[in-house]
């Protein structure tokens, strides 16, 4: 399963960039997660300030 970005998100970018997959974007008011090219590695989770990516 991929993992999730949930609301706390403040768009900072950071997990944009740490993404393996290029999986994440800039989505309307949060990032966003494309679960189907999401290998679940956790980077993003790992460098998120406020803990928004998560495992679903
Ligand atoms: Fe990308 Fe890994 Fe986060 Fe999935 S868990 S969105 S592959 S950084
Ligand atoms: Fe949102 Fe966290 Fe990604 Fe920053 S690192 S854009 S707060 S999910």
């Amino acid at each position: 399963m991929a993992y999730i970005i949930n609301d706390d998100c403040i768009s900072c970018g950071a997990c944009e960039a740490e993404c393996p997959t290029s999986a994440i974007t800039e989505g309307d008011g949060k990032y966003v997660i494309d679960a189907d090219a999401c290998v679940e590695c956790g980077a993003c989770a790992g460098v998120c300030p406020v803990s928004a990516p998560n495992a679903e």
